[in-house]
């Protein structure tokens, strides 16, 4: 009997109705014959909610205890799916990741998963039992509740599958497919029904939110096979993410996506000397905080600005590090950007094709969109643009690039 791994996103458990049709398509996985293991998310908004409640009660909580509060949703979750699969007459339990083993480092918010125990959960379905799992979190070895970054139950899923050696790692949404933009953004996206992990791990990392980075990471170093399906349309075959080797074709442009969570940070008049930018960076990474875009203007008088983007969860954290370092390489002001957005075009064979930088700039250009920053390699180009063209910015590159799907799109998104 072969395991089968599937993950449920927080609309598809969103209410008691929809954690029921849930139950549906678990049973119908095990009704077939496999030995199934379902991983789920907070039900619908819980996570946000759970931020936003603590941010009523601290303006910079501890990520210790955001850990505690925000891995509570799952909790509720899997025992309501587990109870309407039992209800369904399927024997069913929850597991906690602390109950399963499921070992991260010992980094609060965005923990890696370095270790999987599959004893217990093997024992359960070993005896016919489905496991439902609660995704997003983890425990260190010390035993600290730990997350694994914001849409992270994916990446739980895609761990569980290659630990359990499963068959397959089912990716159940509120879109039938991945297509080459978020669908909910630019209406003429177009479905794609393959493609390989090295695209849709840039994609995935310039923020089409569709699959967690890391989850796609993870499938592609384990080869574990991957399909994004509907919650809603259990009949649609979906999106298959496969190894790069089964692509027969190399499209210049897989996709488009845009990061909205990004600040600039830039350091101004900067001494023109080496070891300035190691020591800048180098203090940010001790910190555990990563940069994005970077990019250096020379000044006159032997001074440069060095401008770059972090995440905006880390921006705080980042401040507070680059002010000791401003202070002693003697650079005159910090200055923050908030108004920002990453849009970025992803595409493996856009190597060989020297015209698609050019082709993304004329697009902005046509649209009147300003370029605040570029970066660009050899699958992908992102251009910073001002959070409020964000939406006409994807919808101009996406025309440009010929992506624009010929026909109205079957209306396949979810609420
Ligand atoms: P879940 O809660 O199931 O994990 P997410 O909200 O994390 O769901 O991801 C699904 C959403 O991803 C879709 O509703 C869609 O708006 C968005 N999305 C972004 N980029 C894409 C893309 N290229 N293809 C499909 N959906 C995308
Ligand atoms: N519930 C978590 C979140 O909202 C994890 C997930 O949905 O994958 O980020
Ligand atoms: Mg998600």
């Amino acid at each position: 009997m072969a395991i089968v791994v599937q993950k449920f996103g927080g609309t598809s458990v969103a209410d008691s109705t929809k954690i029921k049709n849930v139950a549906k398509a678990v049973i119908k996985e095990y009704r077939n014959g496999n030995k199934v293991v379902a991983v789920v998310s907070a039900m619908g908004k819980t996570t946000d909610y759970l931020v936003k409640l603590a941010g009523e009660i601290s303006s910079n909580p501890c990520n210790r205890e955001l850990d505690m509060l925000l891995s509570s949703g799952e909790q509720v979750s899997i025992s309501l799916l587990a109870m309407a699969i039992q209800e369904s007459g399927c024997p069913a339990l929850s597991m906690l990741a602390s109950q399963i083993g499921i070992i991260t480092e010992s980094v609060h918010s965005k923990a890696r998963i370095v270790d999987i125990k599959t004893d217990k959960v093997q024992k359960h379905i070993d005896t016919n039992k489905i496991v439902v799992a609660a995704g997003f979190q983890g425990i260190t070895i010390d035993g600290e509740i730990t997350t694994l970054g914001r849409g992270g139950s994916d990446t739980s899923a895609v761990a569980l599958a290659a630990a359990l050696k499963a068959e397959r790692c089912d990716i159940y949404t509120d879109v039938n497919a991945i297509y080459t933009a978020d669908p909910r953004v630019v209406p003429k996206a177009s479905r794609i029904y393959q493609v390989s992990y090295g695209e849709m791990l840039e994609l995935a990392r310039v923020g089409a939110k569709v699959l967690h980075p890391r989850s796609v990471e993870t499938a592609k170093q384990f080869n574990v096979p991957l399909r994004l399906r509907s919650s809603f349309n259990l009949e649609d075959p979906g999106t298959l993410v496969v190894g790069d080797d089964n692509m027969e074709i190399c499209r210049p442009v897989t996709g488009i996506a845009a990061d909205l969570k990004q600040v600039r940070i830039a350091i101004l008049r900067v001494p023109d000397k080496p070891g300035i930018a190691a020591r800048i960076f180098g203090a940010l990474s001790d910190n555990n905080i990563s940069v994005d875009m970077i990019i250096q203007s020379m000044e006159e008088d032997h001074v440069n600005n060095i401008a770059f983007t972090v995440h905006e969860n880390d921006l705080n954290n980042a401040i507070s590090v680059l002010e000791r370092v401003r202070q002693e390489i003697e650079a005159s002001e910090i200055v923050v950007d908030n108004n920002i957005a990453k849009v970025s075009l992803v595409g493996a064979g856009m190597v060989d094709r020297p015209g698609v930088a050019a082709g993304m700039f004329d697009a902005l250009s046509e649209a009147g969109i300003n370029i605040k920053m570029i970066s660009t390699s050899e699958i992908k180009i992102s251009c910073l643009v001002a959070k409020e063209k964000v939406e006409e910015a994807l919808r101009y590159i996406h025309k440009k690039f010929g992506l624009d799907s010929k026909e109205p799109q079957p209306g396949e998104v979810s609420n």
